[in-house]
């Protein structure tokens, strides 16, 4: 997440989670500050191994203000299968029918950073191929709850899939 100062401007640094740390159990001092470069300004951990592919995120969009990336089960199930998460009611009008995918890449390599930042060059959400999903938002709030929807879509077209069988 990027910080405001009080001013109401962005100052450029970010705030992410550390690596090895379930998130259950992160807390405030676990979490590392990191300029828009990846230089560690704060935080004894060692950041998300993610941390280029959040910081390609903010400096490719600046309205992005927070990335949620989780591995949530049904999403994630999807992208180890050859079906599509649906895109339902709740992202507004349905122009697609299904949730982008990017193809895969290695978790925490270059062509990973490349592959989900032209995706989310005109998206707020991607699925990543045999790996998870990104959201971003305007704030905290908004790129969790679209992580939390993306999820429910999954769930819901996972048990419509199995009903229609
Ligand atoms: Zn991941």
């Amino acid at each position: 997440m990027k910080l405001l100062n009080n001013n109401g401007k962005v100052n450029e640094v970010i705030l992410i989670t550390p690596s090895g740390v379930s998130l259950k159990e992160v807390k405030i001092e676990n979490i590392i500050v990191t300029d828009l470069n990846g230089v560690q300004l704060e935080g004894g951990g060692v950041p998300s191994s993610e941390l280029h592919m959040h910081l390609e995120i903010y400096r490719e969009r600046e309205d992005v203000m927070a990335i949620v990336h989780t591995h949530s089960p049904y999403a994630t199930g999807f992208s180890f299968s050859n079906e599509k998460v649906p895109r339902l009611e709740g992202f507004g009008e349905i122009k697609e029918p299904y949730i982008k995918e990017v193809e895969y890449a290695p978790p925490g390599s270059g062509e990973l950073v490349q592959l989900v930042s032209n995706g989310l060059k005109n998206d707020d959400v991607m699925i990543l191929k045999n790996h998870g999903v990104v959201a971003v938002g305007p704030g905290l709030d908004e790129a969790v709850l679209l992580a939390e929807f993306t999820e429910s879509c999954a769930k819901t077209g996972f048990i419509s899939g199995v009903l229609n069988k």
